[in-house]
């Protein structure tokens, strides 16, 4: 089965910071394999805009270096290349002078989508909204895109919250968090809301608990300036790992609307506990014959920063009374595995003598490597000699079910699409990103008051022991990472 391509209307989008690290590895090669699949209309043009002084050629250039080195895609052929190198266009802009401005102004067209990507760090969120007003480049349709981080703590989150406000309405404000973007996170929701047998279950009468598991294989080598000053639980939970849980926690939605998605997320938020000091360990990564330490890489010899952490929280509503949520992420693990995973409860009773085995269903939901879900159903192992149970999972791989030639879009490029589309539904609103950093504040800030430092654990490992310990305390254990 071949995807459907849904067109979009024709656009101008300017990337400012379109000669960074982000524009170069996600958002150039993500246009092009939307162009590649027709969904960029004809007319439509992409205006990098940057520091640097460059003419359209020397930006192409870039570009298709770019393409070439992070493209991902097979189907690429050189003239289709060209053709999309063509929508391409540059323009030299110092976001906090007023050198570039004019000229972009005039590259505008009327009558087209205009959506800006500010691919750059926050401090230039500001002054980048401030110009696009002053020189009448933005209008009251145009869109603007927001990268993580959204702020550092809550008061930073409010002030960049009210600079945008300044100069835009939350309607034209897209908030990325590319992990809302992946196909299996949607699907998550398809499942939930489009079939009759999950939701009856979805409490806590059937569910025993969830777990929530973002590890890395990667360090913080190239990134550890920013990196320490910010921490597993900034960089990871704040954003990613708690909207994941938004996804698996929140009632349904009256209708698939992006605000109606977005209420029901903000509530689960804002039901969200305290957590207390003995229900969290943050680790930091030690040197092993698989590599060097945090601090190593850092380059930070007295540092105390987590690149890991496991938490158990509760969400204090009736549908969830009494259901941990083991959250968990760190880097230089010994995989690299994203899942979500739904453990119901052991039967009441079984009827099957000699069975001793706990048998439970377990409904997986992986991010990557490999996107997909598979539910964990007990049936009778084959052959004579009685009845043995065994559990065995039900693959519901939507590559397979679906078609192989169904080359499903990178989060990135969903996301941007939808940005043109002005569908805010996988984007945090203003008041979402608040919450949450209403709620992680006080943890990072009772850290801080304790001078709490990192427990250690080997490169290579699945994190540090009193992480094992949360839930072996409570009778559970963590699934296992598997790349
Ligand atoms: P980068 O340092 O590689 O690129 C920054 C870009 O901003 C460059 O094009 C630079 O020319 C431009 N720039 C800097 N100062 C400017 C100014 N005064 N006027 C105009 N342009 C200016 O950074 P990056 O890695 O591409 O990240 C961009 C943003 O995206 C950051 O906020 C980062 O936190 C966020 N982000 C990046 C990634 C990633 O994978 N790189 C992932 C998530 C979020």
């Amino acid at each position: 089965m071949v995807s459907r391509v849904i067109p979009v209307e024709c656009f101008d989008l300017v990337i400012f910071g379109g000669t960074g690290d982000l524009a170069r590895r996600k958002i150039l090669p993500g246009l092009f394999r939307r162009f590649l699949a027709g969904q960029m209309p004809e007319n439509a043009r992409v205006i990098g805009a940057a520091r640097s002084e460059m003419e359209d050629a020397d930006y192409r250039q870039m570009v298709r270096e770019a393409v070439a080195e992070f493209g991902g895609t097979e189907k690429e052929n050189g003239s289709q290349l060209d053709a999309f190198l063509e929508r391409l266009h540059y323009v030299a802009i110092d976001a906090t002078g007023d050198g570039g401005w004019d000229k972009l102004a005039g590259l505008m067209r009327d009558g087209v989508i205009r959506a800006f990507y500010f691919s750059v760090g926050p401090s230039l969120f500001g002054a980048l909204a401030e110009r696009l007003h002053q020189h009448g480049i933005a209008d009251a349709a145009s869109r603007i895109v927001v990268e993580k981080p959204f702020g550092h703590d809550l008061a930073s989150a409010q002030e960049l919250n009210a600079t945008l406000a300044a100069h835009f309405d939350e309607h034209q404000i897209y908030r990325i968090d590319h992990y809302l973007g992946k196909e299996t996170v949607q699907n998550l929701m398809a499942v939930r809301f489009g079939n009759v047998l999950f939701e009856p279950l979805w409490n806590s009468h059937y569910i025993d608990h969830i777990q929530i598991t973002v590890a890395e294989t990667v360090g913080v080598g190239g990134r550890g300036s920013y990196y320490d000053k910010s921490g597993a639980m900034r960089d990871m939970v704040q954003n990613h790992l708690m909207q994941l849980l938004c996804l698996i926690a929140m009632e349904p939605p009256s209708i698939y609307d992006a605000d109606t998605v977005r209420d029901e997320k903000l509530k689960v938020i804002r039901a969200l506990q305290p957590v207390e000091p003995h229900q969290i360990v943050r680790g930091q990564y030690d040197a092993s014959s698989e590599g060097p330490s945090y601090r190593e890489d850092a380059e930070n010899p007295r540092s105390f920063t987590e690149s890991f952490v496991a938490m158990k929280c509760h969400i204090a509503n009736w549908r969830w009374a009494k259901v941990p949520f083991y959250l968990r992420t760190g880097k230089r693990m010994k995989a690299r595995s994203s899942e979500i995973a739904v453990v119901f409860k052991d039967l009441g009773h079984t009827i099957f003598e000699g069975d001793t085995a706990r048998h439970r269903n377990i409904l997986s939901i992986r991010l990557q490597p490999n996107e997909g879900m598979d539910l964990q159903v007990t049936i009778k192992e084959p052959g004579p000699g009685g009845m043995r149970l065994v559990d065995v999972p039900l693959d519901m791989t939507f590559a397979d079910a679906l078609g192989a030639d169904q080359e499903a879009p990178d989060a990135y490029e969903r996301l941007i699409m939808d940005v043109i589309r002005g569908n805010q539904t996988l984007f945090m609103r203003g008041d979402e990103v608040e919450a949450a950093w209403a709620w992680t504040d006080p943890i990072i800030k009772g850290w801080e008051a304790r001078n709490d430092v990192p427990k250690l654990y080997e490169v290579g490992s699945a994190g540090p022991d009193d992480a094992l310990m949360l839930m072996h305390r409570d009778g559970r254990r963590w699934r296992e990472i598997k790349g």
